[in-house]
């Protein structure tokens, strides 16, 4: 179904994926109706942007398939069981996600995607990737889950040389036709469970990423089940199994020797066994994850011809976004980090990792996770725990099972004040030399809008402190 025009086409969600995918179906000539089962305020001033250009949108109805669909392009949020795509299944209309509609409307010259997922590091991982391309000059976007519509980018007329693509596993569910130049999977933990079913569902659905790859499948040799994804996938003749580690590297891998980060997969030299890419300390922050981080975005680049020099100068101008291990300030000889952005046990976990004395402010939705094992790993390092939000007592209860000599701050709150709290007791536990950690291990919409509020909340708190202030809730 490559000529759209005509055919109707209906929209499954509103919102940041679902205008833009609407806008542009319309734009091609095909008939349009978005379905969304929400009728708010911010549905209904959507619906208003969109039904001038043509566009039927039916509010308060997400579950009935209207009739004579011929293709459902669907939002992230939509899970596979939903009734709409079960009438849809019934009906034989196929259905696509709008990575999927964007990689189908790209044009002949379009130019290659090098893309990432992973349960996490994929905005860091695909920011220093784009931050490589540009030091290399290449023309370059970070797109896709990054928030930047992969549909605007296709169809705009800014001319690209690389596109550096973030990609969510629900996304990737939804591209059965990707082929992407280079793709890689950087971890994989148990998360997003309620929406895949299980996970090995998860798994294959970020498993895909690598299907059809036409150079480098890149793996994480820490992590083997990304490795099994490799060997799973249908993959290009030529296309090679690039792994990435944080000890020294085998043949095709890219690893770290003596604080140096090393290739040993694409060495133009024939009489070098390796290729010295950067220093540890060029990475920023240079923590282990981070360092992975680098590493796989050095991998994708390098599958691309892109020379060393470049990923040295990139990964020097590369910036991470606000609230991913974000040194906020040091009051009283104590550092104060914002790690919002860690919404499961996973990303927790690696920044846990990354301290010697920590006072833990964590809590929030745990999204079915338990946290026994995080708990253990951590617990050696742990001053102490400040916890909030609604699923508290399941942290609190694996405190009690294999850290029961912490301290432990039970606020008993779910209200946006208790960070400013949380950020008052953890001042009192710690010790010069500490750091306070606020990585909640959990999704923060029991209290915020989203990570970005909650680590706004923690470091307004923070500066309070810092100026004297008591945080005040
Ligand atoms: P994503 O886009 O996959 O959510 P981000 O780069 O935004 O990933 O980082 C999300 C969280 O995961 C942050 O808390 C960050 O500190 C943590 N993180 C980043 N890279 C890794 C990694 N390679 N392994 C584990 N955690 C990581």
């Amino acid at each position: 179904m490559s000529d759209l025009a005509g055919r109707q086409v209906t929209v499954a969600g509103l919102g940041v994926s679902g205008v833009p995918a609407a806008r542009a179906l319309r734009g091609l000539g095909a008939s349009v109706t978005v379905v969304n089962g929400g009728d708010g305020e911010a549905q209904r001033a959507q619906a208003a942007e969109l039904e001038p250009l043509g566009i039927t949108v039916r509010l308060g109805d997400g579950e009935t398939l209207p009739k004579g669909t011929e293709l459902i392009v669907t939002t992230p949020g939509w899970k596979p069981t939903s009734p709409l795509f079960l009438a849809a299944a019934e009906a034989n209309v196929p259905i696509w996600g709008d990575v999927e509609l964007a990689w189908r409307l790209r044009g002949e010259d379009a130019p290659p995607w090098l893309a990432v997922t992973g349960t996490n590091g994929k905005t860091t991982t695909v920011r220093m990737l784009a931050a490589i391309l540009e030091a290399a000059g290449l023309r370059t976007a970070a797109v896709g889950n990054i928030g930047v519509s992969l549909l605007d980018i296709v169809l705009g007329d800014e001319p690209y040389d690389v596109l550096a693509v973030e990609l969510s596993s629900y996304q990737l569910h939804w591209a059965p036709s990707l082929r992407v130049h280079s793709g890689a999977v950087l971890n994989l933990a148990p998360d997003h469970l309620d929406w895949h079913g299980s996970m090995a569902a998860y798994a294959a659905d970020k498993g895909r990423i690598y299907e059809g790859n036409q150079v480098a499948c890149v793996y994480n040799v820490a992590d083997p089940a990304t490795e099994d994804l490799v060997r799973a996938a249908d993959v290009e003749e030529g296309c090679r199994a690039i792994g990435f580690t944080l000890g020294t590297p085998g043949p095709s891998q890219l690893g770290v020797v003596e604080n140096i980060l090393v290739d040993r997969a694409f060495v133009a030299d024939r009489q070098k066994q390796a290729q010295e890419l950067a220093e540890v300390s060029d990475v920023n922050p240079p923590a282990p994850h981070n360092i992975a981080n680098a590493l796989a975005a050095a991998a994708l680049a390098r599958s691309f011809g892109v020379p060393p020099k470049a990923v040295r100068d990139g990964l020097r101008a590369f910036r991470p976004d606000p609230h991913r291990v974000e040194h906020v300030a040091d009051v009283d000889g104590v550092a104060y980090i914002d790690d919002s952005k860690a919404t499961n046990t996973h990303a927790a976990e690696a920044s846990l990792g990354a301290y010697e004395h920590i006072v833990w402010i964590a809590g929030g939705l745990a999204k079915g996770a338990t946290f026994d094992e995080l708990v253990l790993t951590a617990a050696e390092r742990l001053r102490g725990v400040v916890l909030i939000g609604a699923d508290r007592a399941l942290i609190r209860e694996a405190l009690a099972r294999h850290a029961a000599d912490v301290p432990v701050v039970d606020l008993d709150r779910t209200d946006t004040g208790a960070m400013a709290a949380a950020v008052r007791e953890a001042a009192r536990l710690a010790r010069p030399g500490d750091t306070v950690l606020m990585a909640p291990a959990c999704a923060s919409m029991d209290m915020f809008i989203n990570y970005n509020k909650r680590g706004d909340a923690f470091a307004a708190a923070v500066r309070d402190l810092a100026s004297g202030r008591v945080p005040d809730d």
